[in-house]
């Protein structure tokens, strides 16, 4: 095979463990390494970055659909332009994810994911992602309360033998959860506690069952709560504590202020919490939208349920998140593009995608000084639409 080589000069390179200046090559998909500016190379094609940023392709995890098309869907084409609209927006691999449903839905959804990945244009489609029916009733926030219930092994076996799935959201104090865990833990699956009103305690049985994971800590999830004199920590203030747990945040500027993204960001490390837009609709424009026979209204930059009296979801994108934690949470670039990058990827266990280094995919953006996205490359070729 003929070795196709593409220099960016001239960059700001965010590896993102540090920012230094120089150029990056890429061979065919992969980044192969990373030069002083001064070196003279040969190349196909030069990119001059002209001093501006250059960073690792964004990583969503738990996405659920944009304004051109779902992510939950049996349709195809559908799943492909909601992977076109997140490129657009700098995001090269997005994990797609399900909402409570009927065990045939979930089914046709990852069917469609079985046959798509790895042909789709847009976004690489990493796996899925089950925001499963193991919910506790209390706390199912925006999913659909008809399809709340226990595990029953042959169904979530059957969901796990597509071979497709790399992620199950379920709340450990619901019987069965941590029998399920435990069988999907061992096989690789990303166990995420979700929809819970678990206390200490329960976080301590899932993590020895195999739960490594917090999913959009803070929102329809328990956290401190003041039983009159006495106040008791929840799942969210567990899983922070806790080094066993990583932690993911809708960073939309929205669902969590900014002040507490930066508190998290101090308390867990930059290996330990990452964003995700959790969109429902991402890049839905203001006013009434219809999404799944639902009426939600989208106002200062967040879908809400149209009496206002709950968040119904994001409609966020990676580089608004990126924005959010650098320009209001008060972040480094560099520890803000590892929340977008190789964190989520580490956490589902991808090993060559979220960096700029030698070996990992050419999933690269180039940002402008204002952090907008100018330009984004997915397995080496320039994305564009
Ligand atoms: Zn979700």
């Amino acid at each position: 095979m003929i070795k196709l080589k593409t220099l960016f000069k001239n960059a700001n390179i965010v590896t993102p463990n540090i920012l230094k200046h120089g150029n990056v090559i890429v061979e065919n998909e992969f980044i192969t390494d990373i030069v002083d500016n001064n070196i003279l190379l040969d190349a196909d094609e030069v990119i001059d970055c002209q001093g501006n940023y250059l960073c690792p392709g964004f990583v969503d995890i738990h996405n659920h659909g944009t304004v051109m098309g779902s992510f939950y869907t049996s349709n195809a084409d559908e799943m492909e332009k909601a992977s076109i609209f997140m490129a657009k927006h700098g995001t090269t691999a997005v994990l797609p994810t399900s909402l409570s449903s009927s065990y045939e839905d979930i089914m046709s959804f990852l069917k469609t994911i079985v046959n798509l990945k790895g042909k789709n244009k847009g976004s690489k489609i990493l796996g899925a992602h089950i925001e499963s029916n193991y919910f506790n009733p209390k706390f199912v926030g925006a999913q659909n309360p008809e399809f709340i219930y226990s595990p029953k092994e042959k169904e979530y076996m059957s969901f796990y033998d597509t071979g497709v799935v790399k992620r199950v959201d379920a709340s450990p104090e619901i019987d069965g959860v941590l029998d399920m865990a435990r069988n999907l833990s061992k096989r690789g699956v990303t166990m995420s506690i979700a929809h819970s009103g678990a206390d200490y305690q329960d976080v301590l049985r899932a993590i020895d069952a195999g739960f490594t994971h917090i999913t959009h800590i803070f929102n329809a999830i328990s956290f401190l709560s003041n039983c009159y004199f006495y106040p008791k920590i929840g799942a969210s203030e567990a899983a922070l504590l806790q080094d066993e747990i990583t932690v993911e945040a809708i960073c939309d500027g929205k669902h969590i202020p900014p002040e507490l993204i930066r508190l998290m960001h101090k308390v867990k490390g930059p290996e330990k919490i990452h964003a995700i837009t959790d969109a429902i609709m991402a890049g839905a424009p203001g006013g009434h939208n219809k999404l799944w026979g639902c009426d939600i209204l989208v106002e200062d930059g967040v879908g809400m349920l149209p009496d206002k009296s709950a968040f119904y979801g994001s409609v966020t994108t990676n580089d608004v998140e990126l924005r959010v934690l650098v320009n209001k949470a008060n972040l480094s670039l560099c520890e803000a593009v590892k929340m977008l990058t190789l964190t989520p990827a580490k956490v589902i266990g991808e090993k060559n995608i979220g960096a700029i280094a030698p070996g990992y995919y050419a999933d690269i953006n180039i940002l402008d000084k204002d952090l907008n996205v100018i330009y984004t490359m997915i397995n080496g070729k320039k994305f564009e639409i």
